[in-house]
Parts: structure tokens; sequence; C-alpha cells
């Protein structure tokens, strides 16, 4: 494996490819996080990543993958990294939706189309989550 010499490693899992880059966009040039990026196309290929690779800070999951979905792959990877920070991306946004995705034990969610703004929320509370509960996100 190379060596990571960025200050997060981030992985996204999401299946549809012009979703992943935009997102892979957004980080680094939008927001210019300087972060390394990892990408799962579907959710066992998520939890594979997650057990080979301690430095990821942050998991931002697409819900409905082929293969393994969000709901299943966050279950997993919470069972070998509790701590690890786990943001569902979905295209719904119900109330019954949101507490679907918190139930299943995702950290926090972005609604879909997602923007710089509603990312930037999303890395801010994980930061203040790290402190709160001590999650093992970016400083
Ligand atoms: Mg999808």
């Amino acid at each position: 494996m190379q060596e990571n010499t960025h200050k997060y490693t981030i992985l996204i899992a999401e299946d549809e490819a012009i979703n992943f880059l935009f997102l892979e966009i957004l980080l680094k040039k939008q927001i210019d996080l300087g972060c390394a990026i990892i990408h799962a196309k579907n959710g066992a290929e998520a939890v594979e990543i997650c057990k080979k690779n301690d430095d990821i800070n942050l998991v931002l999951m697409d819900l409905k993958m082929p293969v393994m979905d969000g709901f299943e792959a966050v279950k997993l990877i919470k069972e070998i990294r509790p701590k690890l920070p786990i943001v569902a991306q979905t295209a719904f946004s119900s109330i019954e939706d949101k507490e679907k995705v918190f139930a299943a034990g995702f950290n926090d969610f972005l609604s879909k189309p997602i923007n710089k703004e509603a990312l930037l929320d999303v890395i801010n509370r994980q930061k203040e989550q790290k402190i709160n509960k001590n999650l093992n996100f970016i400083n």
C-alpha cells in the first residue's frame, strides 16, 4: 500500500460513477480538505476496505448499491470499527427515512443532491462529535 501523506482518508461508497466524481471534486477542489479518497463501488467492497485500512477517518455511504446496500454495510463496518463515523448519502429525506438511517447505525446523513455547504456541515459536525463521543474523526 502507498504511504498516505494526507491528513484525512475518506471512503466513498457509491455505485454511480458520476456521483462519486462529484463528491471527489467537492472534497478535493471546492472544500480543499487535503484528503485521500478511496472509492468502493458497493457495500461489500466498503466493508473489505474498512477491514484492511485503519487510516480511514470518515465513510460517505450511498444507501442503494448492488451486491450489498448501505444498511447492511454500516452494520458490518460498525462491528469492526465502532468509532468510525459513517454518513449516509440518501435520496430520501422524510422523517421516517432519517430515523431508519440513524437506527441502522449511521452517524449522520446527507440528502442527495449533495452540495458543498451540506457536506461541510457534516464534516464540521463530525469534528464536534469526535470531541463529544470520542469518534475517530479528524482534528
Ligand atoms: Mg446507488
